[in-house]
């Protein structure tokens, strides 16, 4: 099965420089990394539908960072999955840890905000992980059980959501988790999700957590590693490209 590249630019590649970092992708991504890979890219909201046309038909898609529980109405500043779907979404990421620390979502709010964008035909990637303090404590497992049981709702399926493992303390940091690390949770993650949906054994799961093209190669090969999130590695082509040559 392909893997799932996805990339985060988060507040970043708002403006030209996002529409230059699409074409070089556009231009560099080869049939034989295509055939190996399934391509997301997700810019800020701004940049969704400049950077749609500069992707033409070419094989990548497109996901938001977020999405307003509502539908529409006075929502001062949110966008609903409605619009993203027309912006040409077919992917967006929620509850991503800065959302959850900046922003203080709850896992009840994310799972609030998975059910419109299921509705609007969207796949969630619905992000987990625990802090280091967590991890610390031995409670990983324990937080990351929470933050599906919670999160992730009951209409969910293997075709509407991804889950996306993102330990906190390696975002943005440059610490990754060990591989055995990786493949203890995501086989945690694979076991939570197929006790719980008719279909949660197909459900995919990324990780994420400062993935580069030095690591990505074995942190792919690992059983139940479906793909990564990436962020920063996705601002520069030769990187986010790099990481699909490492599969
Ligand atoms: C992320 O923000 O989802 C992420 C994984 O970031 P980075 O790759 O920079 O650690």
């Amino acid at each position: 099965m392909k893997k799932i590249i996805a990339g985060n630019w988060k507040m970043n590649a708002g403006g030209q420089d996002g529409c230059d970092l699409i074409q070089q992708l556009v231009d560099g991504a080869s049939e034989a990394a295509l055939s190996k890979a399934e391509l997301i890219v997700c810019p800020p909201s701004l940049n969704i539908v400049p950077v749609k046309t500069i992707i033409g038909s070419a094989s990548i898609s497109i996901g938001g960072q977020d999405c307003s529980e509502h539908d529409s109405g006075a929502y001062t500043g949110q966008i609903s999955a409605g619009m993203l779907k027309e912006a040409g979404c077919e992917y967006v990421i929620l509850g991503h840890s800065e959302r959850r620390q900046y922003q203080e979502e709850s896992d009840e709010l994310i799972a609030t905000k998975a059910i419109p964008a299921h509705e609007k035909g969207l796949i969630t990637i619905i992000c987990v992980g625990e802090t280091e303090e967590e991890r610390g404590a031995g409670k990983a497992q324990s937080v990351v059980a929470e933050q599906l049981k919670k999160s992730v709702p009951d209409c969910t399926t293997a075709k509407n959501t991804i889950i996306a493992y993102e330990p906190v303390w390696a975002i943005g940091t440059g610490k990754t988790a060990s591989a055995e690390d990786v493949q203890e949770m995501h086989a945690f993650i694979h076991q939570e999700l197929k006790n719980r949906f008719p279909d949660g054994a197909e459900i995919s799961i990324l990780y994420g957590g400062s993935v580069k093209p030095a690591n990505a190669g074995e942190l792919l090969a690992l059983p139940h590693v479906d793909g990564a999130l990436v962020g920063g590695a996705s601002l520069k082509a030769d990187q986010f490209l790099g990481i699909i040559d490492a599969i």
